[in-house]
């Protein structure tokens, strides 16, 4: 298999030879082509597998982005896990000027605002997204794309409230996508709250 599996735009090879990236891992040869296609997924991977590109690229790939439009959400259970993805967003859509920004707790809402709003890709920790929602400061009314990384840890550490009072801030129209290291019934549970009639993938 070879990224040309995939036919990526211009951009994103360029992004591709930029990072490195020569051959797409297991996991991305699984994964990019079930979510260009539009379905819901449940992914069951690990970290080291390159699953953070594997949705990173088709993601980047589907944005058209607008100023001032919030289009995916990446929930993820740390800080440093957050900062990590957006920072694989922000590499892998430097040819697309994709604007990426994490959102966690500790630093001071007011940069956190200006950033947010020239964004169309954030990735937050659920705790401090939850109370932006509540706040009125964040608009996720045009989201078009939900990823939950890391789903087990996320409610291992105790998300799972906050998860839920996010979908509210969502439109029902929207892909989603869940990424667990282990596929418990409690993650069984989340994935009926929160996707759409989902696939199961193995990667
Ligand atoms: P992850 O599983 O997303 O944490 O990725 C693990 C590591 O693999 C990261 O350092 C990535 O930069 C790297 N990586 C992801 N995809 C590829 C690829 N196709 N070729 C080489 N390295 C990759």
């Amino acid at each position: 298999h070879t990224f040309d599996d995939f036919y990526l735009s211009d951009e994103m090879r360029r992004a591709l030879d930029a990072v490195g990236y020569k051959q797409p891992t297991r996991a991305q040869v699984a994964a990019i082509p079930l979510i260009l296609a539009g379905i819901d997924l449940i992914l069951q991977s690990q970290t080291g597998s390159g699953k953070t590109a594997a949705f990173g690229i088709p993601i980047i790939e589907m944005l058209e982005p607008q100023p001032g439009r919030t289009d995916v959400l990446v929930l993820a259970p740390t800080r440093e896990l957050a900062q990590q993805v957006c920072n694989e967003f922000e590499r892998l859509g430097q040819f697309k000027r994709v604007k990426a920004t994490a959102i966690y707790g500790g630093t001071s809402y007011e940069r956190q605002y200006e950033e947010l709003e020239k964004s169309s890709i954030v990735v937050a920790t659920p705790g401090r997204l939850i109370d932006l929602c509540e706040r009125g400061k964040i608009d996720l009314s045009q989201l078009r794309l939900l990823c939950l990384d890391e789903a087990d840890e996320m409610l291992s550490m105790g998300f799972r409230d906050d998860i839920e009072a996010i979908m509210a801030f969502l439109p029902e129209e929207r892909q989603s996508l869940l990424f667990s290291a282990t596929i418990t019934d409690e993650i069984k549970a989340l994935g009926n709250k929160t996707l759409f009639y989902p696939e199961n993938v193995l990667l």
